[in-house]
């Protein structure tokens, strides 16, 4: 059996006839980005990479772990008790992180820095560098007295944090998302309207394709062990529509019979352990499908169920169970979007 999500609102607005398909790609954010639009004309290729370059540009030098002398780099290594004005993208972000910090109870959290870098995922040491250790319980315990955002004390009027001493914010969970947003909709305001923009597997559809078909995409499944039935396929018609899928299956490392995937539980500092092979969220916008993915995979299928539903988000969980096998839930705006 296969599956197709559709979004509930189709605008009729169709490429031009004699439209063209163009693609371009590149590396940003440790990742890749794709960019496809179709255009009666002039491919403008040169103009296009220009503007996504400019976009990614941007929400690297805000936002990036990776990059000395970033925004966020620089208030990482802050003095105690130093206040910051963030410039306005990097605002918009960590207010939307600290919304969805505070609804999920902390399970996502922009402010878990410290524990992601304990754990190899920052950017140094990393944990596929030779004789990487996960860290001591004490460490974690120390990590944790370090990750409480409202000690951040944001001030969203003046744009305004504190850094309260060794909080260090990571923006990995949400900053693709955003980027994927702010090229999507500069390619529109260039006049392209008919466009599928992706960042490391975060993807948004905008516009349709030639005869009139969306942008269809399939989504990422996690592998299923030998001899067992794979899952039904899942296409989506990413139509004013994106998706983000954060999966235990990728960026992963064992360690003595262990297995740690590089989303971290900040409400206990541990890797999560859960069984959930996968969470797919599909969003209007690429920064709250992306953030959300990240929070319901801490969460797990039945706290991340309950809160998905609350909030009407579109979302599919893939469970591994005990016996080795997959099991799908969908919340009930992801049924809606099943037909
Ligand atoms: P996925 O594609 O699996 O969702 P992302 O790249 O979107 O992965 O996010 C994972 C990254 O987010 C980690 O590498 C880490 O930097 C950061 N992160 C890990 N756990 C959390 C969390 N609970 N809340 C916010 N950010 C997190
Ligand atoms: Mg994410």
């Amino acid at each position: 059996m296969n599956r197709v999500l559709v979004p509930l609102h189709l605008d009729g607005a169709m490429p031009l006839l004699g439209a063209q398909a163009h693609r371009l790609d590149g590396q940003t954010m440790g990742t890749t980005w794709q960019v496809r639009w179709e255009a009666v004309g002039p491919a403008h290729a040169e103009p296009v990479r220009a503007a996504v370059q400019e976009e990614l540009d941007l929400v690297v030098a805000q936002m990036s772990t990776w990059l000395p002398g970033s925004d966020l780099d620089r208030f990482n290594r802050a003095p105690p008790g130093t206040p910051h004005t963030l410039p306005e993208a990097m605002a918009e972000v960590l207010q939307a992180a600290l919304w969805l910090a505070e609804v999920s109870g902390g399970a996502f959290n922009p402010a878990a820095g410290a524990l992601v870098n304990l754990w190899g995922f920052g950017p140094s040491p990393r944990y596929t560098d030779p004789g990487f250790a996960p860290p001591t319980h004490e460490a974690v315990q120390s990590a944790l007295r370090h990750h409480d955002w409202r000690a951040l004390r944001w001030d969203g009027a003046h744009r305004q944090v504190h850094q309260p001493g060794g909080l260090l914010l990571d923006f990995s969970a949400i900053a693709k998302g955003y980027a994927v947003d702010r090229v999507s909709r500069r390619l529109t305001g260039m006049g392209l309207p008919h466009s599928l923009v992706e960042v490391g597997g975060e993807l948004r559809g905008e516009g349709l394709r030639l005869g009139g078909q969306p942008w269809w995409v399939g989504l990422e499944s996690p592998p299923v062990a030998q001899g067992r039935q794979p899952l039904p396929t899942t296409r989506v018609a990413l139509h004013g529509l994106c998706v983000a899928t954060s999966g235990d299956y990728r960026r992963v490392y064992t360690h003595g019979g262990a297995r740690w995937p590089h989303t971290i539980d900040p409400r206990n500092g541990r890797p999560v352990a859960n069984g959930l092979a996968s969470v797919s969220v599909l969003h209007a916008e690429c920064l709250w499908a992306d953030a959300w993915s990240t929070a319901l995979t801490v969460l797990g299928r039945e706290e991340g169920m309950a809160l998905a539903t609350t909030h009407r988000i579109a979302a599919l969980f893939v469970q591994r169970e005990p016996d080795g096998r997959l099991t799908e839930t969908l919340t009930p705006a992801m049924e809606e979007l099943a037909g």
